[in-house]
């Protein structure tokens, strides 16, 4: 069964002092997880040892980066590296936000060799992908997204591709308070299930877990997360209030 996962993206938000005053409320009121649930924290990289530290124990709760770049190691000043990341014990990493492919020009082939960076020290990719307003109004959602996955994505193995998760977050629900309907989000993600089966099979498109992202709070979570092809949500904003991220957590299916 695939894992239902609720994924907090703090991006450059939080000073250390607000950052523990959240983790620690978030803490207080977690719930217990079932074995097919996950929460994944994807925190600044100065925060993430110490965010480690504080869920050790919790069973189905992840840290993640937010990022990490192409090559194993060397002359990249300011850089941090997927090696570096697996060493430390971070479990995932965020890969191909819309803000990174925008402000750092983070393109499909660059995004390719950063998942296979990932793989290859055991980091698990949480590999975003999504459409703009103007492509949204052209209908033409589906073959962006199709297109962004085959480029970033398909030259895994089927075995590989299994260790992936896929955020679908179209840019234009991204902290703008605009989320996709119903009809919306489940449209794109049977779409995104249908092009991995037609590359990997029925079975391996049914493993990989699928999560929306995009004005995600807790009075839509429910019924975004009940939807069939939807495994969970990539949450920016939400995330950064306990009450509200604790209530998305118990909206996982
Ligand atoms: C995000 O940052 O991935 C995101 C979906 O943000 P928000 O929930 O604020 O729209």
């Amino acid at each position: 069964m695939r894992k239902q996962i609720a994924a907090a993206n703090w991006k450059m938000n939080l000073t250390k002092p607000q950052a523990e005053q959240l983790l620690n409320m978030l803490l207080d009121q977690a719930p217990e997880l079932t074995g097919s649930q996950e929460v994944v924290l994807a925190v600044p990289f100065p925060y993430l040892m110490w965010v480690m530290e504080r869920i050790s124990g919790r069973s189905g709760y992840r840290v993640a980066a937010q990022n990490c770049h192409h090559k194993v190691a060397g002359a990249f000043t300011g850089e941090v590296s997927a090696p570096m990341l697996a060493s430390l014990g971070v479990s995932d990493c965020v890969l191909g936000h819309s803000e990174r492919r925008e402000y750092q020009q983070e393109s499909d082939s660059l995004l390719a060799e950063k998942v296979d960076r990932c793989l290859e020290v055991g980091l698990r990719p949480i590999f975003c992908c999504g459409e703009p307003l103007s492509i949204r109004e052209a209908e033409g959602q589906n073959d962006h997204v199709g297109g962004q996955i085959r480029a970033g994505l398909f030259h895994l193995t089927a075995d590989a591709i299994t260790k992936v998760v896929i955020a679908y977050e179209p840019i234009w629900a991204i902290g703008t308070g605009r989320t996709a309907s119903a009809d919306q989000a489940q449209e794109m993600h049977a779409h995104i299930r249908s092009v991995l089966a037609d590359q990997y099979g029925d079975v391996v498109a049914a493993s990989i877990s699928i999560l929306y992202g995009g004005s995600v709070k807790a009075s839509n979570a429910t019924e975004l997360f009940g939807l069939p092809d939807v495994d969970g949500g990539l949450v920016g904003g939400a995330s950064l209030q306990a009450d509200e991220f604790v209530q998305i957590i118990r909206s996982l299916a």
